[in-house]
């Protein structure tokens, strides 16, 4: 093969590896994760852990994908690009996070998991087994990103816990840095807090105007600009910062596709 004598002075980019299903409306999952990624100046590597069949309003079914296909995929990938950071998402089925924790033991690469287990808009995206094998994945987890609704269900408390109490049982199991975003949380003051827990000890909090409207993946594009912002090096804070900024001004900018929820518009700069 030729030599390119471009291959030698175009600019290198680290790469997030993303694991998320595919959301055929565009909105969410794996779609919106190479778009936040791509946006930060990151290079995104997207793995298909399922198909789904959903819409901008629900999710009705999803096939997932062989374990086994994730492993060649990740192996190949991992022999030649410069993988710093993996992002998760929908993970769908037991098998899948199983195989995940041993690429992860092998591999040593830090993960942000941003747990799914239903769609926004209602309609579920996990099987039954998910859930407990999501919370014997937390101790390979650098950094977990739930909202109130999964951050009380991986902690196995109810509805009305409350988050500092989450967060403390989540670290306890091995989580060692957690984001509670706050868009999932009642609350009549028309604000939204995103709040960090190291340690299980909240380090920093983050308060907004509660935009109108709801938006079709916006956890997912929070978590992937955070992992993109990770893998370029930032320090935590700066890269919650700046990720919340960036999603921020998707929301702000998000455009209507049909009946159900908005899109957030994400082919920006960060
Ligand atoms: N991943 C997939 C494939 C989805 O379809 C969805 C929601 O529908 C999500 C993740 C989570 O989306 P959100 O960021 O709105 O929580």
């Amino acid at each position: 093969m030729l030599a390119n004598p471009a291959q030698n002075v175009a600019p290198a980019r680290p790469v997030v590896l993303t694991l998320g299903g595919l959301d055929p409306g565009g909105g969410a999952g794996i779609a919106a994760d190479i778009l936040a990624i791509q946006a930060a100046g990151v290079h995104a590597a997207p793995l298909v852990t399922a198909l789904t069949v959903q819409d901008t309003s629900q999710a009705y079914a999803y096939s997932a994908a062989d374990p086994a296909l994730l492993d060649a995929q990740a192996r190949t990938l991992q022999r030649t690009l410069p993988i710093t950071w993996v992002k998760a998402g929908m993970l769908a089925e037991a098998r899948i996070v199983a195989w995940l924790q041993s690429w992860l033991t092998e591999s040593r690469l830090p993960l942000l998991l941003d747990p799914v287990l239903q769609a926004g808009g209602g309609g579920t995206l996990s099987n039954p087994d998910l859930l407990p094998a999501l919370r014997k994945l937390l101790p390979w987890v650098t950094l977990l990103t739930p909202n109130g609704v999964e951050a009380r269900q991986l902690a196995g408390l109810d509805a009305q816990a409350d988050l500092s109490t989450c967060a403390q049982v989540l670290w306890a199991n091995g989580a060692q840095q957690i984001l509670i975003t706050g868009g999932h949380e009642a609350g009549d003051d028309g604000t939204l807090t995103n709040r960090f827990y190291q340690g299980g000890e909240l380090v920093w909090e983050h308060t907004t105007p509660r935009l109108p409207g709801h938006f079709h993946g916006s956890g997912c594009t929070l978590a992937a600009s955070l992992a993109a912002h990770l893998a370029q090096n930032y320090p935590l804070l700066e890269a919650l910062e700046r990720a919340a900024h960036y999603t921020r001004q998707t929301l702000l900018a998000a455009y209507r596709v049909g009946p159900g929820q908005l899109i957030p518009h994400r082919c920006q700069p960060c």
